[in-house]
C-alpha cells in the first residue's frame, strides 16, 4: 500500500470512530455546586423523533450528543385541564412549576401572574437568556419572561420582553418590535421596541456577522421578521455559543433556555426529513452546551421536550437508517410522556418519572432560590385586558 493511501485509511478510520462513538459522559459526583443552568427544549421532540434522527444520521449503533448524557428521566406533560398540552401550557409548567390551561402564557387559569424560573434567577443576580429559532414572541420562549392570557398576543409579549431584563434574547419576530409605519410591522402602534431596547441598554443585532462580532452584556438579536428559516443563519448552535459567552461573564452564574423550535412544525406536517434535520440542528446546539459544561464543571445541562407531536412511530427500516417506515397517529400533539436527559452536578435529581412542574422547582432548589414556585402578584396590568 502506498504511504498516501495508508494515511488516508488511517484518517478515514479515525474520522469514522469519531462520528460513531461520541463519548458517553459520566455522572459528576465530586462537585455538587451548580452555578449555571442550561435548559434545552426540543419542541415536539418525542422519543421516536430522537430515535429516527439517531438512526438516520449515524445508523442504529450511533449516538446523538444528547444521548451521551448519563441521566435520563420521563416527563408527563398534561396541562391543567387537558391530557394533550400545547406549547404554552407545557412551557408555563416548565417555567413556573404550575399547570395552566392550554394557550395561557405563565398565568394561572384565573389570571394570577406566575413567577418564572428565569425571573427568579434574574432576581437572585444570575444572568439570564433565551435562544430560539421561532419568533421570540411564540409560546415556549414567552412563558419564561412574559405573562398573557392568550398566546397570540405577540405585540404585547414583545413589550413585556423589554421589562424582563433578560441579558440575552435571540430568535425571530422582528415584525412585533417595529413601529406600525415600518415595512412589514405587525404592530398597531408607533412604538419602536428596538429603539426602546437600545435605550434600556441592549445592543441590537440582526445578522450572523453582527452576532458573532458583538461584545456586550445585554443583547437583543432578531434575525428575521417572523420565524427563522429551516437552515437558520445564525444557527441555533452559534446563537447558543454567543449566549453562553455573554452569560458566563457573571461570576454568580446564569440560566439559559435554548429551544429547537421547529421540530414541532415539521412533525405537525408529517415531514420526517425536516423533523430529522431540525433535531440535528438542535443536537448541535446541545453539543455547544455540553462542551461548555464539561470544561466548566459547575453547569447543569437539562434536555427535554414540551410534548410529543404527531404520534410518530417507526415501523421498519434498515439498521443503517435506509427505508425507514414512519407512521403518524395524529396531526396534533399527543399525551405520550417525553424523555429528559441531564448531565452535570445534581443531574441525578432529574431521574425517574415526573411532571413538567418538577423541573423549575428542582432548578430553584439547586440554585438556592427561595420561595419558588409562587404567584408573583394577584393582578398585572395588561394591554389585552382592554380588549
Ligand atoms: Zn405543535
Amino acid at each position: 500500500m502506498k504511504r498516501k493511501t495508508y494515511l488516508l485509511f488511517i484518517f478515514l478510520f479515525l474520522f469514522t470512530v469519531d462520528v460513531f462513538t461520541q463519548e458517553k459522559l459520566s455522572l459528576i459526583t465530586e462537585n455538587k455546586k451548580v452555578k449555571n443552568i442550561l435548559l434545552f427544549i426540543g419542541d415536539g421532540m418525542g422519543l421516536s423523533q430522537i430515535a429516527a434522527t439517531h438512526i438516520k444520521t449515524s445508523g442504529a449503533e450511533g449516538i446523538l450528543h444528547m444521548e451521551c448524557m448519563p441521566i435520563t428521566g420521563l416527563l408527563y406533560n398534561y396541562s391543567a385541564t387537558s391530557l394533550i398540552t400545547d406549547s404554552a401550557a407545557a412551557a408555563t409548567a416548565l417555567a413556573t412549576g404550575y399547570r395552566t390551561d392550554n394557550g395561557i402564557i405563565s398565568m394561572s387559569p384565573d389570571g394570577k401572574v406566575l413567577y418564572t424560573i428565569l425571573e427568579a434567577a434574574r432576581d437572585n443576580n444570575f444572568s439570564t437568556g433565551i435562544v430560539v429559532t421561532c419568533s421570540i414572541t411564540n409560546a415556549t420562549p414567552a412563558c419564561f419572561a412574559c405573562h398573557v392570557m392568550k398566546r397570540n398576543k405577540d405585540t404585547e409579549i414583545a413589550e413585556q420582553y423589554l421589562k424582563s431584563k433578560a441579558n440575552v434574547l435571540l430568535g425571530g419576530g422582528r415584525q412585533y418590535f417595529l413601529p406600525k409605519s415600518s415595512p412589514g410591522s405587525k404592530r398597531d402602534d408607533e412604538r419602536d421596541l428596538i429603539s426602546e431596547a437600545k435605550k434600556a441598554g441592549y445592543s441590537f443585532v440582526k445578522t450572523k456577522e453582527e452576532l458573532i462580532n458583538i461584545k456586550t452584556n445585554y443583547l437583543l438579536g432578531l434575525f428575521e421578521m417572523d420565524l427563522l428559516p429551516i437552515n437558520p443563519e445564525p444557527t441555533l448552535a452559534q446563537m447558543t455559543q454567543k449566549a453562553i459567552d455573554i452569560l458566563s461573564q457573571n461570576e454568580k452564574g446564569f440560566f439559559l433556555m435554548v429551544e429547537g423550535s421547529q421540530i414541532d412544525i415539521w412533525a405537525h406536517a408529517h415531514n420526517i426529513d425536516n423533523v430529522i434535520q431540525q433535531t440535528v440542528l438542535f443536537d448541535e446546539a446541545v453539543k455547544v452546551g455540553l462542551d461548555f459544561a464539561i470544561k466548566n464543571k459547575q453547569t447543569l445541562v437539562i434536555i427535554l421536550a414540551d410534548h410529543e407531536t404527531g404520534g410518530m412511530g417507526i415501523l421498519g427500516g434498515n439498521l443503517n437508517g435506509e427505508n425507514m417506515q414512519i407512521e403518524w397517529l395524529s396531526s396534533s400533539h399527543t399525551a405520550i410522556p417525553v424523555v429528559l436527559f441531564a448531565f452535570g452536578p445534581m443531574a441525578e435529581k432529574f431521574t425517574g418519572v415526573n411532571h413538567h412542574t418538577y423541573i423549575p422547582k428542582t432548578i430553584a432548589e439547586i440554585l438556592g432560590i427561595k420561595n419558588f414556585p409562587r404567584p408573583l402578584r394577584e393582578k398585572i396590568w395588561m394591554r389585552s385586558e382592554k380588549e
